[in-house]
């Protein structure tokens, strides 16, 4: 903690960058340190390699989150990646973090193995509890609209506090965010209760596609680029399709596959209780946490869906 925030009050021009397909930890961490840093006196950009999902975006007030063709391409005295466990997930951004003078990450994932000259990795609920921690150490103070962006890192990444990484420190971090002035309701509002016709429709065609396996254990659901088009839904809108295969009863691996592009598909992997689906991920060069993962196969669907079977199944009790 001591070394990072030398590091950043060193630091008079920074770059700050989130993961590829946005989610609300790493917009609201990322967004949150660059407000801190700016409130510090420093320059402060914040770039992701993906547009910012529509509903996060009521966290961004009057701040931009730089693309990759439109960011301030100077040299920064140092390159800060939040939330990101990889390099792989800076997007075209990883480029840009390697030839950097000074570069640092702040993550939670325990499968990072540590990418950058300094690197402050915990495991924890969210990457917003370590920035939260980190900008009361250097003594920034809170606005309504940092608190806002760090209460919803904290909010999506354990699920409404539902997942078992809701422990007893990021409730405490929490509380302490809604004192700051976090607005819970909005944030539920736009974040959960809110969404598109067509990603409800496309909720209901996920639903359809769903099909069990190894007697139970396994459920697996899919989303074609097709189903974009036709139901008026886009990509973001698959972010929570995963559940409803988690949610039924006696599942213990769920599967989404959505196809990306030709012959490939971004898988989402989540599990029940027992499975480690970081690990099989990690089969596919991908990762994440014990009970919510993700990688990239490639192949026609009837080959993706064969692989990711086989593998899941050997972590079948
Ligand atoms: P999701 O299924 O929601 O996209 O991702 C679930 C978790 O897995 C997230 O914590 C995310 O960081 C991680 N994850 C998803 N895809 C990848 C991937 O391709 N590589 C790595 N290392 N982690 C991933
Ligand atoms: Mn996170």
């Amino acid at each position: 903690m001591q070394r990072t925030i030398q590091i950043l009050k060193q630091s008079n021009n920074l770059l700050v960058l989130g993961h590829v397909n946005p989610d609300g930890d790493t917009i609201g961490s990322g967004l949150a340190l660059t407000l801190g840093l700016k409130a510090l006196g420093k320059s402060a950009v914040f770039a992701i390699d993906g547009e910012v999902p529509e509903k996060l975006l009521f966290l961004l007030g009057r701040e931009k989150v730089c693309q990759f063709y439109d960011y301030p391409r100077h040299r920064y005295d140092c390159v800060v990646a939040v939330d990101v466990s990889d390099p792989a997930r800076l997007g075209r951004f990883s480029q840009v973090f390697e030839d950097a003078d000074s570069t640092l990450v702040i993550d939670h994932h325990m499968s990072n193995r540590g990418f950058a000259m300094h690197s402050m990795v915990r495991e924890c609920g969210a990457s917003g509890q370590i920035v939260l921690e980190l900008l009361e150490a250097m003594g920034v103070q809170l606005s309504s609209q940092m608190a806002d962006l760090l209460f919803s890192a904290l909010y999506t990444d354990t699920g409404m506090f539902t997942y078992q990484n809701t422990d007893e420190s990021l409730l405490h971090a929490a509380a302490r965010l809604r004192a700051a002035g976090a607005d819970i309701q909005t944030i539920t509002e736009e974040i959960y209760k809110r969404r598109s016709f067509g990603a409800t429709r496309l909720i209901g065609r996920a639903i359809e596609r769903l099909t069990l396996y190894e007697g139970g254990k396994i459920a697996l659901t899919y989303v074609e680029r097709g189903d974009y088009q036709e139901l008026d839904a886009k990509q973001e809108d698959t972010d929570e399709l995963v559940n409803y295969a988690r949610e039924i009863r006696g599942v213990e691996v769920a599967i989404l596959l959505k196809e990306a592009g030709k012959n490939e598909f971004k898988v989402s992997l989540r599990s029940m209780d027992y499975v480690n689906v970081a690990e099989l991920a990690g089969e596919f060069s991908g990762g994440g946490h014990i009970h919510a993962a993700g990688c990239t196969l490639s192949g026609t669907a009837e080959e993706c869906k064969k692989r990711i079977l086989a593998a899941a199944k050997k972590y079948l009790k």
